[in-house]
C-alpha cells in the first residue's frame, strides 16, 4: 500500500478516465508546509491563521504575519496556498480581546463578523498577506459568510490596503484571487449570487453541518445529527458546484469531509474541482481516485440528491465502488 502511495507522489491526481482534480493540504503554521510537500500536496486548500494569534498574551503584528505568510508561499514555490483571514470566536477564543462571553459562541460574535467590526485587526493581516503575495500563488478567504454585503465589506477593505500599499511604493501581486468559505446554510442557499462576485468558493463542512443540521460539533449527545452524508447537506454542496461551476468559477472543499473516503466518489460526482485535507490523507485519496470514474459516479448525482437519508447515501456510494 504505501508503495503504491510513494509512486503517485509526485503525480497530479486524475481520475480513471483521466479527469483532473486538485488534491491539496489544510495547514495551521509554516511548519506543516514540509508534510504538505513530503506527502505530494498539489498546494494549500486553507492556511489556519488563527495559530499566529492563539498562544500568546497580544495580537500579532504585521511583519510577524508577513513573515509567517511570505514562508509559507516560498516553500511552496508557484503552488496555490489558499489563507484564510482571522476565524476566531466559536471554539476558537482569544483571551487578549476580552470579548464577551456569548449564550451560543457558535452563532455569534466571530470570524468575518468580529473582522468587520474590528479593522484594527483585520487590516494589518490584509496589508500583510498582500506585502507575501508577490513571493508565491496567493488565495485570499474569508470565514463565516452569511451575506453578500460582508464579502463585499471585506473586499473592499482589502482593495482599500492595496490601494495604500501601491501609493507607499510597495508591489502587491495583481492575480489574487479573493473567495470565500461557505460554511453556513445562508450561503449555500444563495451559492449562485455569490459566485458572480467571489472567485472561488471553499465549502466548510464542519461548521456547513453543525449549522445545516442545527447539531453544535462540539456536543457529544447531538453527534449523531452531525451527519456528512446527509443529502440535505449533498443538495447544499451541489448547489455550491453547480453555482460556481455556471459563472466559471471553481469550487473546493476543506471541511474534514474533502477527505474521508466514503465522500470522496459522492464529491467526485458532484464535480468537486478541489479536495483539502490532512497531508496525510492527500496520497491514499490520490490512489482512491485513480481507481474511479467521474463520470460514471456523475450519473448517480440525481438519485443520491434525492435520496432520504444518510444511511441510503452510504449504503449505495458502498454498493457502487466497492
Ligand atoms: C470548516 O468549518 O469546515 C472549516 C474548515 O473551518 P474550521 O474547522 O476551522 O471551522
Ligand atoms: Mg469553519
Amino acid at each position: 500500500q504505501k508503495e503504491i502511495w510513494a509512486e503517485l507522489k509526485d503525480e497530479p491526481t486524475f481520475t480513471s478516465e483521466g479527469e483532473q482534480v486538485e488534491l491539496v493540504a489544510n495547514i495551521g503554521t509554516p511548519d506543516d508546509v514540509a508534510g504538505v510537500i513530503n506527502n505530494g500536496g498539489e498546494g494549500v486548500g486553507l492556511y489556519r491563521t488563527e495559530f499566529l494569534y492563539m498562544g500568546k498574551n497580544e495580537l500579532p503584528t504585521e511583519e510577524e504575519q508577513y513573515e509567517a505568510y511570505k514562508s509559507v508561499l516560498e516553500q511552496m514555490e508557484d503552488k496555490p496556498v489558499v489563507v484564510r483571514t482571522l476565524d476566531i470566536g466559536g471554539d476558537k477564543e482569544l483571551p487578549y480581546l476580552d470579548l464577551p462571553e456569548e449564550l451560543n459562541p457558535f452563532l455569534g460574535f466571530r470570524a468575518i463578523r468580529f473582522c468587520l467590526e474590528n479593522e484594527h485587526v483585520f487590516r494589518p493581516q490584509l496589508r500583510a498577506l498582500l506585502r507575501a503575495s508577490v513571493y508565491g500563488n496567493l488565495k485570499i478567504m474569508f470565514p463565516m459568510i452569511a451575506t453578500v454585503e460582508e464579502f463585499r465589506q471585506a473586499k473592499a477593505i482589502l482593495l482599500d490596503e492595496k490601494e495604500n500599499l501601491t501609493n507607499e511604493g510597495i508591489n502587491v501581486s495583481d492575480s489574487i484571487e479573493v473567495g470565500i468559505m461557505v460554511e453556513i446554510p445562508s450561503t449555500a442557499v444563495i451559492a449562485k449570487q455569490f459566485a458572480k462576485e467571489v472567485d472561488f468558493f471553499s465549502i466548510g463542512t464542519n461548521d456547513l453541518i453543525q449549522y445545516t443540521m442545527a447539531a453544535d460539533r462540539m456536543n457529544e449527545q447531538v453527534s449523531y445529527l452531525y451527519q456528512p452524508y446527509h443529502p440535505a447537506i449533498l443538495n447544499l454542496v451541489n448547489n455550491v458546484i453547480e453555482a460556481a461551476h455556471s459563472e466559471g468559477k471553481w469550487a473546493g472543499m476543506c471541511g474534514e469531509m474533502a477527505g474521508d473516503s466514503i465522500a470522496i466518489p459522492i464529491l467526485l460526482g458532484l464535480g468537486l474541482d478541489e479536495f483539502s485535507m490532512s497531508a496525510t490523507s492527500i496520497l491514499p485519496a490520490r490512489t482512491q481516485i485513480k481507481g474511479l470514474s467521474k463520470k460514471e459516479l456523475a450519473s448517480y448525482k440525481d438519485k443520491l440528491l434525492s435520496m432520504a437519508t444518510a444511511d441510503e447515501v452510504v449504503a449505495f456510494i458502498k454498493e457502487k465502488t466497492e
